[in-house]
């Protein structure tokens, strides 16, 4: 059985980066008969951001991304935070330790700087706690046994450090990227357990991987540098056989393709990075979300699933049901994804445009209650099939339709002045006054008479429609007049025109 898992640090919001990762897991769950398990990963209690664990939650409800498993509804392998698991590492670092892959050390953290200063000096491009440069430590691997036993008795602060083969090759095979070859010299010795007792992200990952039986790791690019690592700790731990696979993800890149796009772009670059607006704790800044914005969780969903996957055809409108039913890994890109804020709005309209007219009409009856319009549902959902086409959110429904609603009270002077000429005026005063003799009244109607009045007057329709429009609508787009007017009905409309006229 399949069995993937999201595993956020509460450390913040969640960005559509993050967003996208789960998403891909849930696919992979969902084609499989699998299993999503969440799992929250706060053992950096210092990074921890009140209000993050609920947005995370809130934003995969908002998505649709189910979980099978997590600290909510909770699962057969329990707790799902790693906080709360803490107990269940120390005897995984122990057995590092006795079959020699792991050490204690006692390094203060002046003689971790000193080590960093002499490497800077000597040049080392990367100084690193390693196979050499742990033998110039006096406080760790150098340390007699019954020196190291003498100071856990007396209760010295120390850190249990991996240790990492000097000369090893180590590779593993990704999904995504194929053969990841690392030479065990640009591996540090990490840290596995901190002096406060709390494992690293690191053991914690890879000892909860394994308990939970996971199957599958998805996760971002960013996490490809530490794989090799995690395979020597599988390798040490004796659990290579079960390792689960390994699939890390193309980054996501800001528009212009410069550089990966990050959390802290925020709107910087005029749309939202996370899927819900974020108030943050301490500062009290406010980031928008795609909900706010009024993207349709399905769009955004779809969207995102594009980014990075593709299914090799060129059908790009997928439920969640079809995007599960076409994943597979082998169709993620290896490079990476610029992100491309005009198609999540294009994937926004398609869906807005896709849903009952009726439902449509909520939006708008919800907005107009708002601004204590009353309106039955029969009109509203008549204006909401006009608009449709016209929109690309939601909220647009209230504000391109107001009109249907308000009358106009300002023009634009550029149709005004070169359109509302005498002969015009003339002709709307004729159709003001005989729409009063229509029966019945209607979009067709009221086209027929204005066609019966401009042949008339000698004039083409071309000649007064933006005009007509702006008087009647102040708007001077719109969906077809005719069926505005019928909507708005016949005496607000002689009104309209009377103002705009007079
Ligand atoms: N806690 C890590 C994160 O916040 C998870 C990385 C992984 O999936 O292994 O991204």
């Amino acid at each position: 059985e399949v069995r993937v898992r999201f595993a956020p640090s509460p450390t913040g919001p969640l960005h559509i980066g993050g967003v996208r990762t789960a998403l891909y897991n849930f696919l992979l769950a969902k084609k499989t008969g699998g299993k999503m398990i969440l799992r929250i990963e706060d053992t950096d209690q210092n990074r921890f951001v009140p209000g993050a664990e609920d947005y995370i939650r809130e934003s995969l409800e908002w998505c649709g991304i189910e979980l099978d498993e997590s600290p909510w509804v909770g699962g057969p392998y329990a707790p799902y935070r790693q906080s709360e698991r803490k107990p269940m590492y120390m005897q995984y670092a122990m057995q590092l330790i006795e079959s020699g892959h792991a050490y204690y050390a006692f390094d203060t953290a002046e003689e971790l700087e000193e080590m960093r200063e002499r490497l800077k000096a000597a040049k080392v491009a990367t100084p690193q706690y390693n196979a050499i440069t742990r033998m110039t430590m006096k406080n760790s691997l150098t340390l007699p046994e019954d020196e190291v036993k003498r100071r856990l008795e007396s209760g010295d602060p120390y850190v249990i450090r991996l240790k990492v083969p000097r000369k090893e090759e180590v590779r593993l095979k990704d999904l995504i990227r194929g053969w990841v070859m690392v030479h065990s010299s640009a591996i540090d010795d990490k840290v596995l357990m901190k002096s406060d007792g709390m494992p690293t992200y690191h053991l914690a990952n890879i000892v909860d991987d394994h308990l939970m039986q996971i199957t599958h790791v998805i996760r971002g690019e960013e996490w490809l540098p530490s794989a090799p690592l995690h395979v020597l700790l599988y390798r040490y731990l004796g659990w290579e056989d079960t390792m689960p696979e390994f699939a890390h993800l193309p980054l996501l890149l800001k528009p212009d393709g410069n550089g990966k796009l990050s959390k802290r772009d925020g709107d910087k670059l005029g749309f939202p990075v996370f899927p819900l607006r974020w108030e943050d704790p301490f500062s009290g800044e406010i980031s928008s979300g795609y909900r706010e914005a009024g993207y349709i969780p399905e769009a955004f969903i779809n969207f995102l699933a594009f980014l990075g996957w593709n299914p090799g055809t060129q059908q790009e409108i997928f439920s969640m049901e079809e995007l599960a039913n076409e994943f597979t890994i082998e169709r993620i890109g290896k490079s990476g994804t610029r992100f491309d804020i005009q198609k999540a709005r294009w994937f926004n309209e398609q869906y807005l445009r896709a849903k009952p007219d009726a439902e449509l009409a909520g939006y708008l009856l919800m907005a107009l209650e708002e601004h204590g319009i009353t309106c039955s549902s029969e009109k509203a959902e008549k204006i909401a099939g006009l608009m449709k086409e016209r929109v690309s959110f939601p909220q647009e429904f209230w504000r391109e339709a107001a009109y249907f609603f308000v009358a106009p009270t300002e023009y634009s002077e550029k149709v005004a002045s070169k359109k509302w000429n005498s002969q015009a005026v003339a002709v709307f005063t004729d159709f003001r006054n005989e729409l009063s003799t229509l029966s019945d009244f209607n979009a067709d109607t009221v086209k027929d008479l204005l066609v019966s009045i401009l042949e008339r007057h000698g004039m083409k329709i071309g000649m007064v429609m933006q005009a007509l429009r702006l008087a009647v609508t102040g708007a001077e787009a719109g969906p077809d007049l005719m069926q505005i007017i019928e909507v708005i009905g016949r005496e607000e409309t002689q009104n309209r025109i009377d103002a705009a006229i007079s």
